[in-house]
């Protein structure tokens, strides 16, 4: 017999609907938007509790022997949000300002996003609190192996799949591997994606967030009726996800104006000539000196007149704060959680249109999940049949995802929140809850 998780009462009681949104926290700004499209979806108010909570919550303290021969103990997480759907999946990030909100935020984030393209996967999300610019390689591959090994008891190629995201690349899962591996007694190629291709990655993995970034852009030029071809981009963030959306989106006849890192902002009215933007971070590791374009504030970047801004960084970059500065018609999420729930209502006002973080950057995670099959497959395809795949889900989840927001004219980020947890929840309904 189906559960029926609409009873006793018919109605979802949002515990913190009248309370004032934290607008720093990600978690509660994640929250706010699930509740959003929970009440749109008359959610069953059982379900609805489900689907509030993570379903694990994982501290560890991460002792590592430093080279100077001091021990110095960190603090890692891994949340497991949701399962329903099959294995958690999402990314380790190494960061100073990890908290365990933001983990918590991420790993919902990840739910979603591989909900909204259809993938059999649940959503987890890891952190360390570290900066690893300040750590060699030796010491980031002692804290990348103890931090594995804090977690092993979740990982593995049916239950838990990490993957990189902000501060970690294929070398460090080439360590989460290996560590789980040994533990094993075999090699488990399938228990983390975005591996070097040499041990069992997908071709087309590393580029994957960028390229799915060009795709749903030009997809929102098209629904706008707008050329791609002289359209005007600033991107915020130059690392995996920024440098290959701006050189793709540059291959596609754009004119990137705008890119920024850590370091600074950099602005050229004619285009900036992004191969030699990432030759210049190849070499020198930042931005830092940049001389293809003029020095500009950071915060100046986010509004300069272009058509479309690319945020991909960080979260909590467009805020209440500079929301009604933003010139763009549309915005790529490429970070995670760049727009703050409070700037939501700006944008709206102004027209922009929002490609959301869980649509916008699905292309990482679809591309991590033809890895996983090719690994328990064995068998590995090329690069364009991977790129061919990869433009496929991106251009039906945009189609699925703006169809949603027209019939209930919603804008694009409540649409694909709908759509994702229609999905999770469709699931949670035929599983009923185990007792
Ligand atoms: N870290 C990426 C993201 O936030 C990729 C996750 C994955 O491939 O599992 O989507």
């Amino acid at each position: 017999m189906a559960t029926d998780l609409r009873l006793p009462t018919d109605k979802i009681v949002r515990p913190d609907k009248d309370r004032f949104l934290n607008e720093d926290n990600p978690f509660e700004g994640m929250m706010s938007r699930f509740d959003q499209a929970a009440e749109l979806l008359d959610l069953e108010p059982g379900l609805y509790k489900v689907l509030r909570n993570p379903e694990k919550q994982i501290i560890i303290s991460v002792p590592v022997v430093l080279d100077s021969g001091e021990v110095e103990v960190y603090t890692g997480y891994r949340v497991l949000y949701n399962t329903s759907r099959g294995p958690a999946k999402g990314g380790i990030r190494f960061d100073e300002h990890v908290t365990l909100e933001e983990v918590k935020a991420l790993a919902a984030w990840m739910t979603w996003k591989c909900a909204v393209v259809n993938l059999p996967f649940g959503g987890a999300k890891g952190g360390v609190i570290c900066d690893p610019l300040k750590m060699s390689v030796g010491e980031l591959e002692r804290l990348t192996r103890r931090y594995t090994s804090g977690i092993m008891n979740t990982l593995g190629p049916d239950s838990d799949v990490p993957a990189p995201d902000v501060n970690t690349n294929e070398r460090v899962m080439a360590w989460v591997m290996d560590t789980y591996s040994m533990h094993m007694r075999h090699t488990v190629t399938s228990v983390v994606t975005g591996k070097p291709v040499e041990m069992g990655g997908s071709l087309g993995r590393r580029e994957a967030t960028g390229r799915g970034c060009m795709i749903v852009t030009k997809e929102a030029l098209k629904h706008l009726g707008m050329d791609v071809k002289g359209t005007t981009v600033a991107v915020q963030g130059f690392g995996n996800v920024g440098s290959v959306a701006a050189q793709l989106l540059a291959r596609e006849g754009c004119k990137i104006q705008g890119i920024s890192d850590r370091t600074g902002a950099y602005y050229n009215k004619n285009g900036i000539d992004i191969d030699a933007a990432i030759k210049h971070v190849k070499e020198h590791k930042s931005l830092d000196g940049f001389k293809g374009g003029d020095a500009i504030a950071n915060a100046d970047l986010l509004t300069l007149d272009v058509d479309v801004l690319l945020p991909a960084a960080l979260e909590n970059v467009i805020t209440s704060k500079n929301a009604d500065k933003i010139r763009a018609k549309i915005i790529c999420e490429g970070a995670n959680g760049p727009t703050t729930a409070n700037a939501d209502a700006i944008l709206d006002q102004k027209g922009v249109f929002v490609i959301p973080d869980i649509l916008a950057n699905a292309g990482g995670v679809t591309v991590s999940y033809f890895e996983w099959v090719q690994d328990r497959g064995g068998y590995f395809w090329t690069e364009d049949v991977v790129n061919d795949r990869l433009r496929d889900i991106m251009r039906t989840s945009f189609a699925d995802v703006l169809r949603l927001a027209t019939t209930h004219k919603v804008n694009m980020r409540t649409a694909a929140y709908m759509l994702s947890i229609s999905r999770v929840a469709t699931v949670h309904r035929l599983r009923g809850v185990y007792a």
